[in-house]
């Protein structure tokens, strides 16, 4: 299978990150993806933008950058979930201008451990109509329960992540492989897509899916949940396409 998008990426803007937004778009270009998206971290994440960071997005000429380099490019955030209410990082007159959102669970921008509080939170972003996915559903330190997450995502249309970067040996995401393989158990049941995203924090990892790949053989999932293998398929569970329809 082709993975053609990239949808979670950081560059520079995200305090701990190491490439710009321009260098971004070129070697994902390079790399041969049709699509990418630039997700900086929610202002919550320390170092991260300021809101005014992502109001301004609205500044950048997405055509003209498409035509620069050729690949479609969508500027947004990888949002903080902050509690079980599911509260997001930035205001939603600021987020509906976002071409792409992610919502994440971070340690340092959320304080409930507990099983119960944690899938609390993840339904009522996934319920929440600004948010298109759900970013590495799979960190063992803020356990889930997967079945109402997959159920709801199915429910919403909204995409749930295979984070590549988890799954890199040295990760510091706990048991990501052991989790994903439960979500992905399910996924197949519900028939719920996925979309294997790099978290790029680094231009050479934009487009990595390895071990994702590897684990999504090894577990005969279905391509057709695998969003990554068309853009347009991909750009319709997102919220700006969604309003079109
Ligand atoms: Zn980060
Ligand atoms: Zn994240």
């Amino acid at each position: 299978m082709k993975f053609k998008l990239d949808t979670h990426t950081h560059t520079i803007a995200s305090g701990h990150a190491y490439n710009t937004m321009t260098e971004m778009i070129k070697e994902a270009a390079d790399r041969g993806l049709e699509l990418l998206g630039i997700t900086e971290h929610g202002p919550a994440m320390p170092g991260s933008c300021h809101e005014f960071y992502f109001q301004n997005l609205r500044a950048i000429d997405r055509t003209k950058l498409e035509e620069m380099y050729g690949i479609k490019v969508l500027l947004g955030a990888e949002l903080n979930v902050l509690d079980e209410d599911g509260t997001l990082d930035l205001p939603d007159q600021v987020f509906e201008q976002l071409d792409v959102t992610i919502a994440s669970l971070h340690l340092p921008c959320f304080k409930c451990r507990d099983e119960k509080d944690n899938t609390k939170a993840v339904i009522r972003a996934i319920e929440n109509p600004f948010v298109d996915i759900i970013g590495h559903p799979d960190d063992g330190r803020l356990p889930l329960c997967y079945e109402p997450i997959v159920e709801a995502a199915k429910k919403y249309g909204k995409l749930l992540e295979m984070n590549d970067s988890s799954l890199r040996p040295g990760g510091y995401r706990m048991g990501a492989e052991e989790n994903y393989r439960k979500m992905l158990k399910l996924c197949m049941e519900y028939e719920q897509p996925i979309v294997v995203d790099s978290d790029a924090h680094f231009i050479l990892q934009i487009g990595s899916h390895s071990y994702a790949e590897k684990i999504l053989t090894e577990m005969h999932f279905p391509e057709e949940l695998v969003i990554n293998h068309s853009v347009e398929k991909f750009l319709r569970h997102t919220r700006k396409y969604r309003q079109k329809q």
